[in-house]
This record gives C-alpha cells, structure tokens and sequence, in this order.
C-alpha cells in the first residue's frame, strides 16, 4: 500500500513513521518551500503526547531540546496568586510535560522521518484530489501530480482536504482570541524553573516560562475582533497588560513579537473519512491550544491509524475504526480546551466571578486525577 500524506507539520511526519513501523510505504507533500517556523513561537507537549512519540523511538530529542515543565501557576491579573495545578501527570518512567520551540519540534519529527528514509516533497500544496475506487490522486499547485492507494490529510485547521472531501462540513470556529509569542533574554525576568506562570490579566492572557539558558518564553492570548489587525501589534500588546501588577508589558516592550494567529478550533465533522481519503491531526479536530494538546493528539492519531490500518482487512475498515476509537478523545479534549480559552476572553463581570472561583476550580483539579483521561492515555502501534 502507499499512503500520500498531505502536511509536514507535526502529524504528517510521525503518521509516515507510524505507517512505516506497519509496512506502508508513504511519502509527505509539504506546501511550503520548507518547514521553518517563526522564532518566538512555542508549545507544551504534553505527557501523553511524549509517550505517543516514544512509541514511535522519536521522543529522545524532543526532551533534549525542550524544557520540563511539570507545572503551572495562575496569577490574576492583580498580583494575586490564584493557585497551581500539575501541568500533566507524569509517565511511570518520570518524564512530565515539556515545552519546545515549534521549529524545534518540527524539525525534530521532520529528520526523524527522514532518517528513516521517508520522501518529503516541498512546495506541494494541494488544490485537489480525484478518488477513482481504485486510486487516489493529489494535485498541486504548480500542476504536478501523484497517485496512491490512500490519501492522509494532516494539513492542518484550515484543511484543503477536509473542504473537499465534505463542502459542508463545519468550517474552523474563531475563539475571539489572537495569539501571540516571544523570547527575551534578561536576567531581570526570573522565573521558578520548570514553571508555567500563567495570568489572567485584566484585558489578556499572558503566559511564560524560563528557559535553562535563561530566556524567558512568553505567550499572550488577547480577546479581538477577526481580522482586526493593526499596522503593529506591540503597541495594541503592551497597552493590554499596562495596568497588570506583573512585568508582562515590559517583556513584551523588549521582545520581538511573533506572527499575531488568530485561535481558531474546530467543532465536531460529521465524518472524517470518504473512500480513500481520511482526515488526522487539526484537519479533523483542531483543539483551541489553552489545554496544550493539539501536537499531542496529532501524534497519537498517527499511531492509532497507522495501527488500524495494519490490523483491519481494507481501508475502508481501518478509517472506520480510527474514527471510533479516536472521535470521543479528541472531541473531549477539544470542549475542555475550549472552556479554558473562554476564561481568557471573559468580560469585566466574569472576570471577578472567575478569580473568585478559580482558587476553588484549582483546589479540585491539584491533584489532576481529574484530567488523567488526558494524560494518562497510552496509544500502541
Ligand atoms: C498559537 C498556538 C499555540 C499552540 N500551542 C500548543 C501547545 O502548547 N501544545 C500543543 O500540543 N498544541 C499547541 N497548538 C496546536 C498545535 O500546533 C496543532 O494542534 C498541531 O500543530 C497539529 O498538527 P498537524 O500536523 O495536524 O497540523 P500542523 O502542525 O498545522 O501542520 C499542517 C501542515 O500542513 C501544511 N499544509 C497546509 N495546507 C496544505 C496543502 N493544501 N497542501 C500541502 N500542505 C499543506 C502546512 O504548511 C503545515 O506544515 C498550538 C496552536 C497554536 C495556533
């Protein structure tokens, strides 16, 4: 069998070193020139996220090139420290939440597929496909094309393959958030190592990290209208967190600011599959990123599907079974992700409401057996 996979970000390169590890062939189609991601922008991987890449041999160099962070305090906007909760529960071997820089992890996955011999071609964006019954076929934009037995979209939240495949399916739903990311070297910035500082700010979310080299990581999450976007963020960023009792306004004064993305996540997809053509990763269920599980769940979609489709007697079994066993998880992951986001964007009446609360939501969730669904989970290829 050969698989085409559309997408080099996170689950394109780890569903080829799934499948490989099931016997199938597969090559990756890219549609930029390469994967090179803006410095400045990075992500939890989350405990069940780091075991779904053990399971593929690929965690190794994550977990040198991040940074642990088992743990994460929330601040109010006004000093006040709300509480802390684990951020993830540690695998049996110890090995807790890490945070890497994006471009770090895709390189990582991307030389980890390639090492293993797997082909990756660059500046092939999709336009569309053709399922004949016997064959898929992927067409580009610069007028090439390719046939295989199946087609693998991890193409990302605002999947091309998912609008052809169902015209109708919901599209990517705005959170009312745009995200933003940065790196400052200061000593003035200090940080308890293997900390998420995470502050509900009166206007925005700011979240950061110190790095061993003493950087520090930063993220800001800050409610605004799609498409509104000024002639230079900073500014409209620093003006954000101005009365915030924390120095979020002055890291951000000294950074380089990441590219602004608008958060966007996805609601549930009446199917992920059609013929020969099945939908992983964001492209079937994009996760607003405040749970710091969409990396993760691409990569155990990767090693659900590359199992089913070694165990079931034909594709069309092995998408069948992928969806099931996957769409309840994810569909969980994506709602509670979802009530965080909504926390960061609340008006000025919620906001009191919530900083009253969430010492109390905190208490209950210290111990984090609650979210052992999601850190807990264990795929297998
Ligand atoms: C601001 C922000 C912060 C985040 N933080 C976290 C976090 O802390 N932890 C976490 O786990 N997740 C986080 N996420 C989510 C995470 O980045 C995604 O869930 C994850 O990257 C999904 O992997 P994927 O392979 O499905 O898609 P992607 O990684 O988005 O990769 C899709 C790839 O497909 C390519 N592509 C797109 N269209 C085409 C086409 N037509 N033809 C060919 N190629 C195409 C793209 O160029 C890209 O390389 C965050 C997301 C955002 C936006």
């Amino acid at each position: 069998m050969k698989a085409l996979i559309i997408g080099c970000g996170i689950g394109g390169p780890t569903t080829a070193m799934a499948l490989r590890e099931a016997g199938i062939d597969a090559k990756i189609f890219e549609a930029y020139p390469d994967t090179a991601e803006s410095v400045g922008s990075f992500l939890n991987v989350a405990s069940n996220g780091l075991d779904a890449l053990r399971v593929l041999g690929a965690h190794r160099r994550v977990l040198s090139a991040g940074i642990p962070t088992p743990r994460m305090v929330m601040w109010s906007g006004t000093g006040k420290r709300l509480g802390e909760v684990a951020n993830g529960l540690a695998l049996d071997d110890g090995t807790v939440s890490h945070t890497i820089l994006r471009a770090d992890l895709y390189r990582i996955v991307r030389d980890e597929a390639l090492s293993r011999g797997i082909k990756i071609s660059y500046g092939k964006r999709l336009v569309s496909f053709d399922d004949t019954g016997d064959h898929v076929t992927a067409r580009f934009e610069d007028g090439t094309e390719e046939t295989g037995d199946i087609l693998i979209a991890a193409d990302g939240v605002h999947s091309r393959t998912r609008a052809q495949l169902d015209p109708s399916a919901p599209k990517a739903r705005y959170s009312g958030l745009y995200s933003f990311g940065g790196l400052v070297h200061d000593p003035k910035f200090t940080g308890e190592p293997g900390v998420y500082n995470m502050v509900f700010g009166k206007r925005a979310f700011f979240g950061y990290t110190v790095a061993a080299s003493g950087e520090t990581w930063w993220f800001a999450n800050l409610p605004r209208e799609l498409g509104d976007v000024p002639a230079d963020w900073k500014p409209v960023l620093v003006a954000a967190f101005r009365d915030d009792a924390n120095f979020s306004a002055e890291v951000i004064e000294r950074s380089e600011v990441a590219l602004a993305v608008p958060i966007h996540d996805l609601p549930p997809l009446p199917t992920w599959h059609k013929g020969r053509v099945v939908l992983t990763g964001d492209a079937a269920h994009a996760t607003s990123p405040s749970a710091g599980q969409g990396a993760s769940m691409a990569v155990e979609d990767a090693v659900v599907l590359a199992r089913c489709l070694r165990e079931a007697r034909d594709h069309r079994a092995a998408f069948a079974r992928f969806e099931n066993e996957r769409r309840g998880r994810v569909e969980k992951v994506v709602a509670y992700s979802r009530t965080i986001s909504n926390n960061k964007a609340a008006g000025p009446v919620a906001r009191v409401f919530r900083d009253l609360m969430m010492p109390i939501f905190l208490k209950k969730l210290a111990s984090q057996e609650s979210l052992s669904w999601m850190y807990r989970h264990q795929v297998s290829l």
